[in-house]
């Protein structure tokens, strides 16, 4: 891994496709990135990665896909109309705006500030002597709070028209559903229902490029289970996760464990542990896996004036399961990834930059690339037809093969076939690897063996 600083990263997504500034043309929304195409397919992978791992491999786990807009009542219930808001205060000197939590944690590292009262963070404030980060002045404002959710409403005519949200959290699309789909499928506990979709939340202070957003992908998995056993569950998905970010390829040297104090737990969990990343800034989160007791499903039977209970089907007890949730964002994961990958080699003649993803999450598996264009491109365009119906492939013929690797090299992908004279004779192809750079001649049948085989996940 190569450490580049993030303007230097936000740089790199942008030139080579991964990552655009959001209606660049018009001067930009502020904060706002869409993902070109090489970040579409990464994304895509992560989330089919994701899936496959806590969805598809684990016999108990099942998908679900809920609408972003609910009715406001789920809001009540969860508490996010009450109590989700972020602890605000301005530097009155320069004005800049900063969250009082963040501005704790930047000081004693490894603090968990976000779930602390307002009297407490003032007096952290004060008995930490901290001072703003922008001009050193130590002369803050009282602590507000704003709700973090995206308003908006339903319905044409004014009269007529209901104040909606935007979900700031997959979470409660899977827990008001809990029993349709336990009735459906028929499942027994322990269970997990797993979603990947969009949440956004008028974050007070977005930022450092798609790390903090207003509109991000959730991956969350709620895992019930009878009271009792979370403990155990808490512990394999904190296992799991572990497992999934070093499968993946991040190093170990670049995580670590958060785990929350008493007094820093969510009045509704009863065990949390962050998952942080070491980014340019320092660690920060980017999984939390929380032990979220039978808080959600109860409110949601008080509110809902619906049961939620769950009938064990050879005892007859009645209870309402308790639930563990790894809550994992995509666009983090995504940028981790990325700083995770990123080489610059020095090599005989040259430099190079090497995105050394694991190839199951590369945006193309392999670059068709004809020798030269004339005599090599109608075979090489063969070649593409028959392997883009296996694998998401990449032609180009344009410039010098040794530049068009680099080009490769630098996106990540993790092969590159060049089709040459000897291709029309005898209908073999040189395969480059990207990380060793070695190269060996296959035929199309072996190259699809070859490729499939190293990019199971
Ligand atoms: P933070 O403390 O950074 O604001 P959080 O503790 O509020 O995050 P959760 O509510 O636990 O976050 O959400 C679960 C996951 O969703 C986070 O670990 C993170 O990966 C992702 N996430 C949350 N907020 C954002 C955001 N504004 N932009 C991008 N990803 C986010």
């Amino acid at each position: 891994m190569t450490k580049i600083s993030l303007q230097e990263m936000t740089a790199y997504a942008k030139n080579y496709g991964f990552v655009f500034q959001g209606s660049e043309i018009y001067g930009g929304l502020a904060n706002t990135w869409d993902y070109g195409p090489l970040g579409a397919a990464l994304k895509n992978n992560i989330k089919a990665l994701w899936w496959q791992r806590f969805i598809r491999e684990e016999p108990n786990n099942v998908g679900l896909d809920s609408s972003i807009l609910m009715n406001p009542a789920v809001w009540k219930a969860s508490g996010h109309i009450d109590g989700f808001n972020d602890p605000l205060t301005d530097c009155r000197k320069c004005k800049s705006r900063h969250r009082a939590d963040h501005l704790i944690e930047a000081q004693v590292d490894g603090f968990h500030a976000d779930g602390l009262e307002t009297e407490v963070l003032e007096a952290k404030l004060v008995e930490l002597d901290i001072a703003c980060p922008g001009c050193g002045a130590k002369d803050f404002t009282p602590i507000r709070r704003f709700n973090l959710m995206f308003k908006t409403s339903q319905g044409v005519l004014d009269e007529s028209s209901q104040a909606i949200y935007l979900r700031p959290e997959t979470a409660q699309g899977i827990f008001v559903n809990f029993k349709n789909v336990q009735r459906a499928l028929r499942k027994k506990l322990p269970f997990g229902i797993g979603q990947v979709g969009k949440s956004f939340r008028n974050e007070i202070t977005p930022g450092n490029f798609i790390f903090r957003t207003r509109e991000f992908e959730q991956m969350e998995l709620e895992f019930f289970c009878r009271p009792g056993e979370e403990k155990h569950w808490f512990d394999h998905y904190l296992e799991a996760s572990k497992r999934f970010l070093t499968d993946l390829g991040i190093r170990a040297e670049n995580v670590r464990f958060r785990e929350h104090t008493a007094e820093q737990l969510s009045h509704y969990s009863d065990a949390t542990t962050d998952i942080d990343y070491r980014y340019p800034w320092g660690f920060d989160e980017l999984w939390g896996i929380a032990s979220r007791t039978d808080f959600d499903l109860k409110m949601h039977q008080a509110h809902a004036e619906e049961n939620m209970e769950y009938q064990d089907p050879v005892t007859n007890e009645r209870f309402i399961p308790y639930v563990v949730e790894p809550a994992l964002g995509v666009e983090r994961l995504f940028l981790a990834l990325l700083f995770d990958a990123y080489h610059e080699e020095a090599l005989e003649d040259d430099t190079r930059v090497n995105l050394k993803l694991l190839p199951a999450l590369a945006p193309y598996k392999i670059a068709v690339l004809p020798l030269l264009k004339k005599p090599h491109r109608d075979q090489a365009t063969t070649l593409f037809n028959t392997l883009s119906k296996h694998f998401d492939v990449v032609y180009d013929e344009s410039g010098a093969i040794g530049r068009r690797y680099r080009r490769q090299d630098a996106i990540g992908t993790p092969f590159a076939l060049t089709v040459d004279h000897q291709s029309a004779e005898d209908g073999t192809y040189t395969l480059r690897d990207r990380d060793t750079m070695e190269q060996i001649r296959l035929n199309e049948e072996d190259i699809i063996r070859h490729v499939r085989e190293k990019i199971r996940f």
